[in-house]
């Protein structure tokens, strides 16, 4: 092998470039793509060990993979966590946390304005199997202290929340959680490691959708579970084996290499979304705007210290309206009068991509969760690109001004 140790100490922008798997014996400098199921093994004694856990090295695809490994290091290495176990998708990455650490009976504690599938496989697909959960507000410490009980064994907190950026004190929920002798987990696919680290903050498990700003152009889905080396070995990679929500090779490289330009990519894009949440704010035909950036977010202070000065990339603003259904029709009206920005729920691609919450990414909730929510329907979400700015803010323009 024609790898070097890393020296200790590497900025995280290093780490992103820099930390993986060992090279081959090619030397290849960037980082080779193993496309293969399965591994020859030398010797059957070697076999044995393997599938005994006893010796590193490959077994069988379902197991691991050189490339799914490098992207595991490299993530790892980015959230100040000693391992990771990456999955087919973000929500399979969610599967296998709670398969890894919970069983019938036991309880986990939400905030209610996570990520529109999270509440519904914890609150509905999890229950039938016998796990209790408890949905509280996000930035109510009050709240999820009071939820806590005997049996809960997780707390899970997304920080900052789509679509409204609600931001919650990542160290105070940590506290609760090991007061009670639980574990805190927080999905951190919206600031990403080159924003939050909330390991630093006490987390546990720190959670994530490649497919949104890891891979940062919109090109694969690829999830993740970063955490300490003995959970990763004795509590994910069990539920990897037997329940097989494996990363493809292929999606494992291609956010790999996106995981280079994420640094760069961050600082950019939410310098841009900050710019149009100003511009929003003084807009005639906008109510209010969403962003973490903005003086004007409730969490603006919490945001900024936990966050790096940085907002994020994505915002969300109310159009002005007289009535849900009026607010409605003018949300759809913006929307439709786009020509550059994509109308699409996804987000983390350098393309801005926007979208009408209350019926599409939240439409599967009851009206009741998404009121109290917050989710209006007038609200829009923009996950902003790298487009140049004055071309997003036109494009907006086009429905916008006609509201007036
Ligand atoms: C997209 C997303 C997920 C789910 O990830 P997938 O890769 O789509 O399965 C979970 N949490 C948040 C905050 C997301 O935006």
């Amino acid at each position: 092998m024609t790898h070097k140790t890393l020296p200790e100490g590497l900025h995280p922008d290093t780490l992103a470039i820099r930390a993986a798997a060992d090279r081959s014996q090619y030397g290849e400098n960037s980082e080779a793509l193993y496309l293969t199921s399965g591994y020859v093994q030398p010797t059957a004694e070697a076999a044995a060990r393997r599938f005994a856990g006893d010796e590193e090295g490959f077994t069988y695809g379902r197991y691991g993979n050189p490339t799914v490994s490098s992207f595991e290091q490299r993530l790892a290495s980015m959230e100040g966590t000693q391992a990771a176990m990456s999955t087919a998708s973000g929500m399979s990455a969610i599967l296998m946390m709670c398969m890894g650490l919970l069983q019938s009976g036991d309880h986990v504690v939400c905030s209610q304005s996570m990520f529109g599938s999270t509440i519904k496989l914890i609150g509905s697909d999890l229950a039938k199997f016998g796990v209790q959960s408890s949905f509280v507000p996000q930035t109510d410490v009050d709240a999820w202290r009071a939820a806590v009980r005997p049996n809960t064994k997780l707390l899970f907190a997304e920080t900052p929340t789509n679509p409204l950026t609600e931001v919650c004190d990542i160290a105070a929920l940590a506290d609760i959680a090991h007061k009670a002798g639980a574990l805190l987990a927080v999905d951190n696919c919206f600031a990403t490691p080159a924003l939050q680290r909330p390991v630093e903050l006490g987390a546990d498990i720190i959670m994530h959708s490649g497919t949104k700003f890891l891979d940062g152009q919109g090109r694969v889905m690829a999830g993740a579970l970063c955490a300490s080396q003995q959970m990763v070995t004795e509590k994910f990679l069990p539920v990897l084996k037997s329940g097989g929500m494996t990363l493809a090779p292929f999606n494992a490289w291609v956010v790999l290499k996106g995981l280079e330009t994420l640094g760069i990519r961050m600082r950019a894009q939410s310098a841009q979304a900050l710019a149009l949440g100003e511009w929003l704010e003084g807009h005639p035909a906008v109510d209010r705007v969403f962003y973490p950036g903005l003086v004007s977010h409730p969490q603006h202070r919490l945001a900024m210290a936990q966050q790096g000065g940085l907002g994020g990339a994505v915002l969300s603003f109310a159009v002005k309206a007289s009535n849900p259904d009026a607010a409605r029709q003018r949300a759809f009206h913006v929307l439709d009068a786009m020509r550059v920005i994509s109308l699409a729920t996804n987000l983390g691609d350098t393309k801005t991509m926007a979208a009408h919450p209350a019926s599409t990414s939240h439409g599967r909730m009851t009206e009741a969760q998404r009121q109290a929510a917050g989710i209006g329907q007038g609200l829009i979400r923009v996950a902003v690109g790298l487009e140049h700015i004055e071309d997003i803010k036109t494009d907006l323009l086009r429905g916008l001004d006609s509201l007036k």
